[in-house]
């Protein structure tokens, strides 16, 4: 029953702040999900960090006119906070520029490299001609060697899903000043995923629960497997660990390989963190362990391939053959969860004026439940969908304030007047049986479909069950029953169906609105911490790894990371029986409603541009 349940969530990239599409793809989904885990009583461990390496992160701290350290400290520190606000109950939320992660990374490329699977070789490296630098390859951009499309990226054509190397690309340019880059030799270490393919291939065709899609795009990545380059002309990332190597600053890591590496570092901080350093095998190398990665679907390929033929390489499980290296035999994705992309163009976001909608923002104005209950019931599960002001006010206003809201709100005013506490019920009748038993079998229902991924399908049952118990309140009439003395016993059965019913409804909803979650507890006349909260704390990078190779993280620097203490959390994926004689107090307003202007003028840091 407490199958440990590894939550792996996307790296956000720390070259800027994050906008709500950002956190509507992963953010939130994957914390419903671990909450809802949680819930159910299994081992959850939540992870994630920013993502650090790569030249996106040159390329702004060279605009900003700051280091890159300076730049990644910033927005690390930024995102930290932008995520602690939303309520994401991470067990660890780092970054990849800790010694410890750096140590990981190097461990994994050992394996890969002591077990034949990095194949040292001469290729060809793009160059700026009028600066002399190295040009990433997402900076290069042209026609697709492998579909014809225009506008794909030096490392990936987002047309076909297909990587690429922008010496294959027709007619390259470089994005930054639109000159033809030049071509020169340079020596790289490339991921042998040819001879992982029938690992990988063997693997993706156990994988029967994923979304059809997904698995369909990953098992056509390997129709076309090359090696591929895993080490840069660039000077900052993760030294590559070879003797000869590990020394020269002009070449690293590629920032992809450390990135999805990242799962498995932050698992090993957190256990350190905890005081049991070897507690993160119980969701790598235990077999009972499941793991759910959580990303955009721009990152599918590196996570059904990328990540999973590093982790078959590293414990020799291609055709090249090789051992287990000092981590064990680590376990390999069992879903890979992606979501598409919200939009912001229906509301004609002014982008040239750098309009967008900062989650920072959002938090500051809104709180975080309403955004989650918009990304919940209204974000891209399953096809690229677009946020409107008008549709944010229609479903806060209608849906949340007036179905969700208003109803905790009546009924525990009228308790509290009448009673003053949740009154004693009398017999039942055959429509209050009704109610309950509808807010009975939710749980299955909703929790079905969370434990599928399927958050929208969720949400939408749990609100079906506020609607109809909205629909009780409107038959039954208590304030009809409360001027008539006669009726006192039935004002009290009604009374007390509807306080189970709105339980019922909280529980069902505090994944996705734990916030509200622990007011509503309250309201109810509970005690104690319902759902639980992430909290930022200031560490240290002070693990006792060795790192090698030149430029490297400073030890002892210090960093914000998130984490929380989600065991002392109430929350039970099952019903509260509610108890005649707890007393109730008279119930705050619950969600604020918003003035219906801001459908058409947008907020003044995000306006509606006319
Ligand atoms: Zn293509």
């Amino acid at each position: 029953m407490n199958s440990p349940v590894l939550v792996a969530v996307a790296w956000p990239y720390a070259n800027g702040p994050r906008h709500i599409g950002h956190v509507a793809g992963f953010g939130v989904p994957s914390d419903v999900f671990a909450r809802f885990q949680r819930m159910r009583g299994a081992d959850v461990l939540m992870i994630s960090g920013t993502d650090e390496h790569g030249t996106p992160l040159l390329v702004q701290a060279d605009k900003e006119g700051v280091t890159v350290r300076e730049l990644a400290d910033r927005y690390n520190r930024q995102i930290v906070e932008d995520l602690a606000g939303l309520g994401l109950s991470y067990d660890l939320f780092t970054r990849t520029t800790t010694r410890n992660h750096y140590a990981v990374v190097q461990e994994l490329f050992r394996g890969l490299y002591d077990n034949g699977y990095m194949l040292k070789e001469t290729t060809q490296g793009a160059i700026s001609p009028s600066t002399g630098r190295t040009l990433p390859d997402r900076y290069i951009e042209g026609t697709c060697p492998i579909c014809g499309a225009d506008g794909a990226r030096g490392d990936q054509c987002d047309t076909c899903g297909n990587q690429l190397d922008p010496a294959d690309l027709i007619d390259p340019v470089s994005k930054i000043n639109g000159e033809t880059p030049e071509f020169v030799e340079t020596e790289h270490f490339l991921l042998d995923l040819p001879s992982l393919a029938e690992a990988l291939g063997a693997w993706l065709r156990g994988r029967e629960q994923w979304r059809p899609n997904v698995l369909k795009f990953s098992l056509n990545l390997l129709d076309d497997l090359r090696p591929r380059a895993m080490t840069r002309d660039i000077d900052w990332g993760v030294p590559i660990p070879i003797e000869g190597w590990q020394d020269n600053n002009a070449k690293k890591l590629y920032v992809w390989f450390d990135a999805v590496v990242g799962y498995l570092s932050a698992s090993i901080e957190w256990a350190h963190r905890e005081g049991r350093p070897d507690a993160w095998r119980e969701w790598w190398t235990n077999p009972e362990a499941v793991s759910y990665y959580f990303m955009g679907k721009d990152n599918i390929t590196f996570h059904s391939q990328i990540w999973p033929a590093e982790l078959l390489g590293y414990q020799g499980k291609g055709a090249r053959g090789g051992n287990e290296h000092e981590l064990g035999a680590l376990q390999l994705p069992t879903e890979v969860v992606s979501s598409e992309y919200l939009t912001m163009s229906g509301s004609k976001f002014s982008s040239s004026k750098g309009v967008v909608i900062y989650v920072k923002d959002f938090l500051k104005e809104f709180g975080p439940d309403p955004l989650r209950y918009f990304i919940a019931v209204a974000g891209p599960e399953n096809t690229d969908t677009d946020f409107t002001w008008d549709e944010f006010v229609r479903r806060n206003n209608n849906e949340l304030a007036n179905g969700w809201g208003n109803l905790v709100n009546r009924t525990v005013s009228m308790a509290f007047k009448n009673f003053g506490e949740v009154p004693e019920p009398g017999p039942l009748e055959a429509e209050d049986q009704a109610l309950l038993d509808l807010a009975s079998q939710a749980f299955e229902v909703v929790g079905d479909a969370l434990s599928k991924n399927r958050f929208k399908a969720g949400i939408t049952h749990a609100m079906h069950v506020v609607g109809e118990t909205n629909a009780y309140i409107a038959a039954q009439e208590p304030w009809k029953l409360a001027k008539d003395p006669e009726q006192r016993q039935r004002l009290a059965t009604v009374l007390w169906t509807a306080l189970q019913a709105v339980s019922d409804c909280n529980t069902l909803l505090t994944p996705y609105l734990p916030h509200t979650a622990q007011r509503v507890h309250e309201a109810l006349g509970r005690e104690g911490v319902w759902s639980g909260m992430p909290e930022i704390q200031e560490v240290a990078d002070d693990m006792d790894v060795q790192p090698v190779g030149a430029g490297l993280p400073e030890a002892g620097a210090h960093y914000p990371i998130i984490t929380g203490d989600y065991e002392a959390a109430q929350a039970r994926w099952q019903r509260i029986e509610v108890q005649a004689g707890t007393a109730l107090q008279k119930p705050k307003p619950l969600i604020a409603k918003l003035d219906p202007e801001l459908a058409e003028t947008g907020p003044e840091w995000a306006p509606v541009v006319k």
